[in-house]
């Protein structure tokens, strides 16, 4: 709150990254008006993931998926409100792409995102995955830039085994997702750090920041559409 007040004297534009645990999903009205009555107008709201050693979720239960979606609708109803203020980055994502339908998610798609850390190793796909091993592929690292070029990257054996795993898993979304022209095929650090396999489908981490979203904006835009209709 500290760094908030000195950006504000400076005149810095900022937003906030709010991540969301169970015991947050009963206060989206308390959540919304600390936004506001601190001058926090731009919000991006993560949830507790399953990913490297924080292998267990408040989230992961039935009763935490409705309680998210009664989260997400309230917010959503809140800043739909004449007058708000508050921007909400997944709401404004979702609008996005239903406006624009992806063909593949940016981080399933190779070289679309790179990530570096301080000494100069790369990594490619979700960003998280840099500073994160595994039992499959040990160290997800793919090289040096001080002393690898990207133009190699095509020929590395590690990259070929991920990519191929990456990309099999947005072919079995493809097929079998009805969200998939909004998702493109989600998060590969999630499904391999949820379901054990880059090969997979459905994960926590995309029932929360697509399926339950899409959902709640789907059902008020065809009820507008439907107001305007009845009009
Ligand atoms: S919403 Fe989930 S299951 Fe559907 S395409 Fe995205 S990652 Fe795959």
């Amino acid at each position: 709150m500290r760094g908030i007040e000195q950006l504000k004297k400076n005149h810095i534009d900022f937003s906030v990254i709010s991540v969301l645990t169970e015991q947050a999903l009963s206060y989206p009205d308390e959540l919304y008006h600390f936004f506001i009555s601190n001058g926090i107008y731009r919000v991006g709201f993560n949830v507790e993931e399953i990913e490297g050693n924080h292998q267990v979720s408040s989230l992961n239960t039935q009763e935490a998926d409705d309680k998210y979606f009664g989260f997400m609708e309230r917010l959503y109803s809140l800043t739909s409100q004449p007058g708000n203020q508050l921007k909400v980055r997944e709401f404004d994502r979702l609008r996005r792409a239903i406006c624009n339908p992806t063909k593949q998610a940016t981080q399933a798609t190779p070289l679309s995102i790179l990530s570096f850390d301080y000494a100069g190793n790369f990594m490619t796909f979700s960003p998280e995955l840099l500073s994160l091993d595994s039992v499959d592929y040990g160290k997800f690292i793919l090289g040096n830039i001080r002393s690898e070029s990207f133009n190699t990257i095509a020929d590395n054996p590690k990259f070929q085994r991920i990519n191929h795993d990456i990309q099999s898993g947005v072919h079995r979304c493809r097929q079998q997702c009805e969200y998939f022209s909004l998702c493109g095929g989600g998060a590969p650090a999630n499904k391999y750090f949820e379901n054990g396999s880059f090969n997979s489908t459905e994960t926590m981490y995309c029932r929360y920041t697509q399926k339950i979203l899409t959902d709640i904006l789907l059902t008020d835009i065809e009820k507008q559409i439907g107001i305007r209709e009845a009009a």
